[in-house]
């Protein structure tokens, strides 16, 4: 009986064993159960080219491409300390004016981003120069002490201050290798890469403030603007030497006016179709010029 047992058990506890490991196995050996692990690691961004938002509208490449900056975004909020921020306020009107300029058709379009996405002051006319724009536009809404009255839109060129600030500094950082207006400053001495470029530079900014006379003159009755002319500042997201900028105040986030104008679609269509029509003039008048 005892001779029994043990060959019994040399018989079924190798078969137990193997049974029970296999069903650990199947129970516990998969992924996803607990025991097995993921290792990630995180690679830096391939390179700048990476980042490169995707242009909408004709294939055509010979066609005008549009950069429209919707300003701040992530961790920047911009202006605005109730529920509606800057930054909220500025991509739904970059959005707008990407679908009026698609719709009027003729131009390429790209956004220096298209979510709640931050992006450094530099970068910002940094992807149109590599996207090769032939005019940027940065969004933006004004803020100011609450019952000033201050109401309306402003637009911005870049200042003259800032525009040779904004040579010497181009000519430092570019003697290397780059094209302004297809002269090729490669192998040039700084002060000759500074003239070259405060040429180029001089020809945008002529450039930038007609687009800004063309916003002013196509908004003027259909938006309410907070002065005639307009205005020059120092803006860093101004300072491409080569592509015509403008930076837009839409109006004033802490103004209840402004605010129920660009909340509601009516409004956000009246300015994306006044900006579609400065742009479809600005690319009428500039397209013979050199
Ligand atoms: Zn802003």
């Amino acid at each position: 009986m005892r001779r029994l047992f043990l060959i019994l058990a040399i018989l079924v506890i190798p078969v137990a064993v193997f049974a029970a490991m296999v069903l650990a196995d199947r129970n516990f050996g998969r992924p996803g159960r607990g025991y097995d692990y993921v290792v990630s690691v995180d690679l830096p961004k391939a390179d700048a080219a990476r980042r490169l938002p995707r242009i909408e509208g004709p294939l055509d490449a010979s066609r005008p491409l549009v950069v429209i900056d919707a300003g701040h975004g992530g961790k920047d909020p911009g202006a605005g300390t109730g529920e509606l921020k800057e930054k909220t306020l500025t991509l739904m009107l970059a959005e707008a004016l990407r679908d009026a300029l698609l719709k009027q058709g003729g131009v390429r379009v790209a956004l220096t981003r298209s979510d709640d996405t931050y992006l450094f002051l530099g970068e910002r006319p940094s992807i149109a120069r590599a996207l090769g724009a032939d005019l940027f536009i940065s969004i933006h809404a004004d803020s100011t002490e609450a019952d000033s009255g201050a109401l309306g839109a402003t637009v911005y060129t870049l200042s003259a201050k800032g525009s040779n600030e904004a040579a010497e500094t181009m000519a430092a950082r570019e003697n290397a290798a780059d094209q302004v207006y297809g002269v090729t400053i490669e192998g040039q001495n700084g002060d000759v890469s500074a003239v070259l470029i405060d040429l180029a530079q001089r020809q945008t900014q002529a450039r930038s403030e007609t687009f800004a006379g063309l916003i002013l003159r196509e908004g003027r009755g259909a938006m309410p603007f907070k002065g005639a002319e307009p205005q020059s500042a120092a803006f860093a997201v101004l300072k491409s030497p080569d592509v015509p900028s403008v930076l837009f105040e839409t109006g004033y986030i802490n103004n209840s006016s402004d605010v129920a104008r660009l909340m509601s679609p009516a409004g956000r269509l009246t300015f994306a179709q006044t900006i579609a029509r400065a742009i479809r003039v600005f690319f009428a008048r500039t397209a013979t010029a050199p």
